[in-house]
């Protein structure tokens, strides 16, 4: 199955239309105090996320539902769920991450054993370093593999689809091994359980996610609404970021590390990156200087507009700069990689102190 948003250029706003994904910005103005990433277009869209707005405003228990797939490095894109965990954390939410270990095992022949292992050194130590706070009660870390309660809602939701909706979503075909097969359901349940009576019943549910997880997100909707009458479940609200551009252009991928910053990286090497970033300048000085640069086909502005500036004004002088052909990539490029540098000395002491206690998070079910 070919899935249409997984390609690196992709136009959001006709597949937005195409697959029936509201506009977020149709939303901004009901949020108190939206997150950057809502408020610079790059959360672009959203499904039902009028009823998370109606719980943060009526101060009501909602939940959010992040898994993380352990394996790879992860890399500077990758900070973009967690800062919306963090957000999320803040304005009262419960926040579910699931720990995706079954689905590595059955889909990449990842052991549990060391899938646990790199959610901690990798992903729970990144987690903590970027300000998600696990020791808050609202928070809860689990392995998939070792939650009971997710894996018997799985089973009973299972009764209630068919081996050709799987095909058709995931285009699963007669070599796809059983467990791969079944993995799916866990993850519907995953979003689900929240909302069963032990976690405080129905209750309004945002999955953050990447334009690709569309398929799963319909059809967990679907399955809320099929055993509505067991479980009430409210259908999940959903929201779609756009995904960061690759060092080279294309899509920024942990397997295959000329795109990526992995956020392991030292402050040299990350600077270092920075430096070989494909800018949107022109062929030479002099026509840069005439027509301006094209900030939005470039990635070091990307990285400015998705992690390392805050300020607003700050960010449109400089892109107002690079469009009229005031402002040169070589000043720009230093000025990301200072910003890069410091970013990245902060950040590896934060992780150096998490990763002593990263291994004490997972909570056991
Ligand atoms: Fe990118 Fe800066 Fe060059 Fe503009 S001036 S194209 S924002 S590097």
């Amino acid at each position: 199955m070919i899935n249409p948003w997984s390609s690196a250029s992709l136009d959001y706003e006709k597949l937005t239309r195409q697959f029936g994904i509201k506009p977020f910005t149709e939303l901004l103005g009901e949020l108190e105090n939206p997150h950057l990433l809502m408020s610079r277009g790059i959360i672009f869209g959203h499904r039902d996320y009028g009823r998370i707005i109606k719980a943060l405003r009526e101060k009501k228990d909602f939940a959010v539902v992040s898994g993380m797939m352990p394996s790879g490095n992860m890399h500077i894109g990758h900070k973009m769920i967690v800062d919306q965990l963090i957000w999320y954390q803040k304005n009262g939410a419960d926040i579910y991450i699931p720990i995706a270990d079954m689905e590595s095992y059955s889909a990449r022949g990842i052991d549990f054993e060391s899938s646990r292992k790199l959610a901690i050194t990798e992903y729970i130590t990144n987690y903590l370093a970027l300000g998600l706070d696990f020791k808050a009660s609202n928070v809860r870390v689990y392995l998939q593999s070792k939650n009971r309660t997710v894996q018997d809602l799985a089973y009973e939701l299972a009764k209630k689809v068919n081996f050709n909706e799987m095909k058709a979503i995931y285009g699963f075909n007669g070599s796809t091994n059983i467990a791969h097969l079944y993995v799916p359901l866990i993850q519907v349940a995953d979003i689900l359980h929240p909302q069963l009576e032990e976690f405080g019943g129905p209750k309004a549910t945002v999955v953050p996610v990447g334009p690709d997880q569309d398929p799963h997100i319909r059809l967990t909707r679907d399955i809320a609404d099929r055993f509505k009458s067991t479980y009430d479940f409210v259908a999940p609200s959903s929201t779609y970021h756009r995904f960061i551009t690759g060092l080279t252009g294309g899509k920024m991928s942990s397997s295959q590390p000329k795109t990526a910053i992995f956020l392991s990286d030292t402050p040299e090497d990350a600077e270092k990156k920075v430096m070989t970033g494909k800018t949107g300048g022109r062929e030479s000085l002099k026509i840069q200087k005439e027509l301006g640069g094209q900030p939005e086909e470039c990635v070091i502005y990307e990285m400015l507009l998705y992690h390392l500036l805050e300020n607003d004004e700050k960010l449109q002088e400089i892109h107002d700069n690079c469009k009229n052909g005031t402002m040169m990539c070589g000043e720009c490029k230093s000025m990301t990689r200072d910003m890069i540098r410091v970013f990245f000395e902060k950040f590896s002491k934060k992780r150096e102190k998490a990763a002593k206690i990263a291994d004490k998070v997972l909570v056991e079910y």
